[in-house]
Formats: structure tokens, C-alpha cells, sequence
């Protein structure tokens, strides 16, 4: 940290305080009904070090929708132990510059994915996951309640255990044609092996998992600490080093690059508002504020990562 940073606890107090209030109305999600409701000015952030301490501030123990995060966690799944298999020619590791739910490139591209964090790459790895374990979000669930539960901590630690939404995950289902063509564009490209309904039912669970700031901070710590989690190795440095890589790349929508300006920092968004961003060595962070803006990132969410960093010092730059 720089030497005129006050201390870390102060420091996120400061930022709830400054980045709670917003002027932006912002956007919702269309369609995943559940989200709109969500009340405007939350806000709750955590850092989890590599040292094992926690600190948080704001709604740090409220859950919230993890939705696209769940991408880096299923991605993770898949690269254990050796199983990644056949999964890099199904997918690629490019940037795509298109929304993330877009069709139009996976007809040119003659149904391989841009990347594993779009919805038809995240649809590839779930269809690989579920080749091994039929309900892959159950055991992704599982694989997050394992890893969220490790470490001390300094900061308050609350809220239920990390859940799957199901009414949440129905309602995003019943209105779900999209990723459902995405699907069915990948199974006849032959990039699906499971049934295309069936991916995309454990791909909406995957995402109406709901987890808190201190919970996903700390899931998510094993990709600042070279792969090591709870208990011990979830991933080798070097694959912790490449889902880093692609979340810099791949991790903000079509705003990739924007974010690593004003970041500098691998991160993954979802649009229940949470952004997951981790510093190696270091720590994992993860923010919450539901409102978004036009590309699907957290308006609250981005701008307190912006001044986090400035005033930490923390950059992979
Ligand atoms: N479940 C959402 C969808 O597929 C996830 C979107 C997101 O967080 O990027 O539309």
C-alpha cells in the first residue's frame, strides 16, 4: 500500500461513505425479474488477503446475485486437476467486444466461443462440467461454500450460508430465449454434448447463486494466493495465473479495457451488481451496488475500485 493510505478498515469505511451516494439512476438487468427489486443504494465491499485477514464495510453480509461471477468459479472447476480435457478448442481466450449474451459473432465464428466469460463460453463450460457431474451448479455451489468458509478475519462476518436462488433462477428461466438460442446455436455447431435445456437450467442456477461481499472476497482468494485456497491447492500458479489473464481480457463485458484503465486489476462482473477483482500476491475484493451502467457493470461498483486502487496503490501495472 502507499504510505499515505490510512489503514484498510478506515479506507473502505471511507469508500462506502463516498461511493454509497450516487446521482445515476442507473440500469437493472431486463431479464432476471428478481434483480430489479433490489433496493438502489446498497453497497458493500471486502478484502481478503493472502495473510488471512478479512476487512469489509457497507452491506458486506447481504447476499446478493452472483450471476456472471459464477463464470470464474465453473471456469476454475474446469481447469482442476488435469480436467480441462478438451475444453480450450471449444472455447477461446480472446476478448470479445461484443455484449455478453451476443449471437452474432458465434455464427462467424462457427460456434467457438470468444471467451470462457460470455454467455455461450460460460454455456461451453458448464456442458463441460456437467459431462463429469450432471448438476454442475450443486457442486459449484459446494466448491464456493468450501472456499468461502476458510481464513481468520477482522471485519464483522454474516449472512446465511452461500444458496442457490431457485425463484430467482425460475424466472430468469421462463424468460431465457436467448441463452436457450445460444445453446441450440452451440449443439449444431456439435459444442454442446448435454441436452441444450438442460445447460442452460444449470448455467441460470449457476448464476442465481447468492453469496455476500466477505463470502466471494474470500472464494475467491485462491486466485491471488497461486491457486492456494481451502484446503490447500485449488488450482497450480499457473493456471491461477491464467484466469487471471482472462479476467483482465474478458472479465467486463465488451468494457474490458476501459475497466483496465481505470483499475488496473483483473476483475469479473456479474449484473446483480458484484464485481470480484483480484490483486496477486495480495487479495481478492469484491464490491456490490446493484445499479449498472450501459454495459452491465456496477456504476458504484467500478468508480469504488477506481479510487481503491489510486489510493492503495494496488495495480498488476
Ligand atoms: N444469468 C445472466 C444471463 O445469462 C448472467 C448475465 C451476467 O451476469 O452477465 O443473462
Amino acid at each position: 500500500t502507499t504510505l499515505s493510505a490510512p489503514p484498510l478498515d478506515i479506507l473502505l469505511e471511507e469508500i462506502v461513505r463516498e461511493h454509497r451516494p450516487r446521482k445515476e439512476t442507473g440500469a437493472v438487468p431486463g431479464n432476471i425479474p428478481v434483480l430489479a427489486a433490489v433496493p438502489f443504494n446498497r453497497f458493500g465491499i471486502a478484502v481478503a488477503t493472502t495473510s488471512g485477514k478479512v476487512f469489509s464495510s457497507g452491506d458486506a453480509d447481504v447476499p446478493f446475485s452472483i450471476q456472471s461471477i459464477s463464470k470464474v468459479f465453473t471456469l476454475a472447476m474446469a481447469l482442476q486437476r488435469g480436467r480441462s480435457g478438451l475444453l480450450w478448442s471449444r472455447v477461446l481466450r480472446e476478448p470479445s467486444g461484443t455484449a455478453f449474451n451476443s449471437l452474432v459473432q458465434l455464427e462467424a465464428e462457427h460456434g467457438i466461443p470468444r471467451n470462457p466469460f460470455i454467455n455461450a463460453g460460460a454455456l461451453v463450460v458448464t456442458d463441460h462440467l456437467m459431462e463429469e457431474t450432471p448438476d454442475a451448479a450443486a457442486h459449484l455451489l459446494q466448491f464456493l461454500t468450501r472456499q468461502a468458509g476458510t481464513g481468520g478475519q477482522t471485519g464483522q462476518e454474516g449472512g446465511p450460508a452461500p444458496f442457490i436462488d431457485e425463484a430467482a433462477a425460475a424466472g430468469e428461466l421462463a424468460g431465457s430465449s436467448r441463452n436457450l438460442a445460444l445453446a441450440h446455436f452451440l449443439k449444431d455447431f456439435g459444442n454442446l454434448t448435454q441436452p441444450a435445456a438442460a445447460v442452460v437450467e444449470n448455467y441460470v442456477r449457476q448464476c442465481s447463486i447468492m453469496m455476500t461481499c466477505v463470502q466471494l472476497a474470500k472464494a475467491g482468494l485462491f486466485l491471488a494466493n497461486d491457486g492456494q485456497g481451502a484446503p490447500g491447492a485449488v488450482l497450480s500458479p499457473s493456471e491461477a495465473k491464467r484466469i487471471g489473464s482472462i479476467m483482465l481480457t474478458c472479465g467486463m463485458y465488451d468494457a474490458a479495457g476501459e475497466f483496465a484503465y481505470r483499475v488496473g486489476l483483473p476483475g469479473k462482473s456479474g449484473v446483480g451488481g458484484g464485481i470480484l477483482v483480484i490483486v496477486p500476491g495480495q487479495c481478492a475484493i469484491c464490491v456490490w451496488s446493484p445499479r449498472l451502467d450501459a454495459k452491465g457493470n456496477s456504476l458504484a461498483g467500478t468508480a469504488a475500485l477506481a479510487d481503491l486502487s489510486d489510493r492503495t496503490g494496488w495495480s498488476v501495472f
